[in-house]
């Protein structure tokens, strides 16, 4: 130990060493003063390096305390016209509830995990949306749900797939991501964690609303199955709802979050985009948080989401360019039906779709607000 401490006093501090008759006089003081000097060199060094303590810093010296959410209710949805002004209302009325909800939460410091997640509760509640309650049917006539949720701070996720029982799928996600070392876990596996979680487990049929029977009905008779490459404008007009959020909190930090029950009439056990981190969801701190809507499989194969954190990371592009070419330009040219939203640190915000319409919406702490269908 000795020589330890002799070391590096010769090493850090000569001034001090006993071969000065200076120090000698200050020996007793020697011994404390280059260890209240490393203190402070290591705990300067350690706040340099935290990213996290340094924009919290910033962050309250400059005043700026910004926050945005950004959801989406579904692309695809019918052609401008065609919808009653009484249901329009009815889904502009919830996407601007499901905001304050939101904006709530993140106004009063609150994490942009704890907004997504609210938000996308919210939502798997309302019928109107193919999530938790009111989702479209499978071909055996069940709702088969599948969600996620991403944190861009940590990196980490957590996903269900094919659930029946759970009535919040989003909460699962979230619990599979912190109590589990897993991402993703399906059906009874997943049904059964979730119980032993405290979640609240349903019957069934408490996902199934009468106008997605009688929708499924229909598809039954006609025998139309939606997982063809192109699908027709009738089609299209069922397959909106899935709903997303994406959040920027007070502290700088992302999140994503995706819920959904499905493509209509979809082969019983097929998983969407919508629980692939990466596909369907991603979040990262370093680029962007991306929550996508559409015909899955082709935002499976294209990797959509982390695309467009990738497109910005090692491209350089801008949130709006990278979502809008993914949408609007690959996406498109393979004839794949849906739209995106996606949110930066800076609180840039990208909402591209392809389709007749998206449900979509946003808040931001400057005061900008909207909701829109097409
Ligand atoms: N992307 C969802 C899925 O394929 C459906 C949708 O967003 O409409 O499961």
């Amino acid at each position: 130990m000795k020589n330890q401490t002799g070391l590096k006093k010769h090493h850090l501090f000569p001034i001090f060493t006993f071969s000065s008759p200076i120090s000698c006089l200050l020996s007793p003081f020697s011994f404390l003063a280059p260890l209240i000097f490393s203190f402070f060199i290591i705990s300067y060094s350690l706040r340099a390096q935290n990213p996290d303590s340094v924009s919290g810093l910033r962050h309250q010296e400059s005043g700026e305390r910004n926050w945005a959410l950004v959801i989406h209710g579904g692309a695809g949805g019918p052609v401008k016209g065609t919808m009653s002004g009484e249901k329009e209302e009815a889904y502009l009325k919830k996407l601007n509830e499901a905001l304050t909800l939101g904006s709530a939460i993140l106004s009063k410091g609150g994490s942009s995990m704890d907004a997504v997640e609210a938000v996308i509760r919210f939502m798997e509640d309302c019928p109107l949306f193919n999530a938790g309650k009111g989702a479209v049917l499978d071909s055996d006539g069940k709702a088969e749900l599948d969600a996620s949720i991403m944190d861009g701070k940590t990196g980490l996720a957590g996903a269900v797939g094919g659930v029946t029982t759970i009535k919040n799928p989003v909460s699962a996600a979230r619990l599979v991501m912190m109590k589990t070392p897993h991402v993703m876990l399906i059906g009874s596996g997943a049904e059964r964690f979730a119980k032993e979680q405290g979640l609240e487990i349903v019957d069934p049929s408490y996902f199934i609303t009468p106008e997605r029977l009688d929708q499924w009905k229909k598809d039954k008779i006609k025998d139309h199955s939606q997982l063809g490459p192109r699908t027709s404008d009738r089609k299209e007009e069922q397959k909106h709802g899935t709903v997303g959020a994406v959040a920027l909190d007070q502290q700088g930090n992302l999140a994503a979050a995706t819920s959904t029950g499905g493509m209509g009439n979809k082969m019983a056990g097929r998983i969407g985009d919508s629980p692939i981190i990466g596909a369907g969801t991603y979040a990262s701190n370093k680029t962007c948080a991306v929550s996508a809507t559409g015909h899955g499989e082709f935002f499976i194969r294209n990797v959509v989401a982390y695309d467009l954190s990738a497109l910005m990371e090692y491209r350089g592009m801008t949130l709006e360019n990278a979502a809008g070419y993914l949408i609007l330009e690959k996406l498109k040219e393979q004839k794949a039906n849906g739209g995106l939203i996606a949110l930066d640190r800076m609180g840039n915000i990208a909402m591209p779709f392809n389709t007749n319409a998206m449900f979509r919406g946003f808040v931001k702490s400057d005061g900008t607000r909207m909701v829109a269908i097409y």
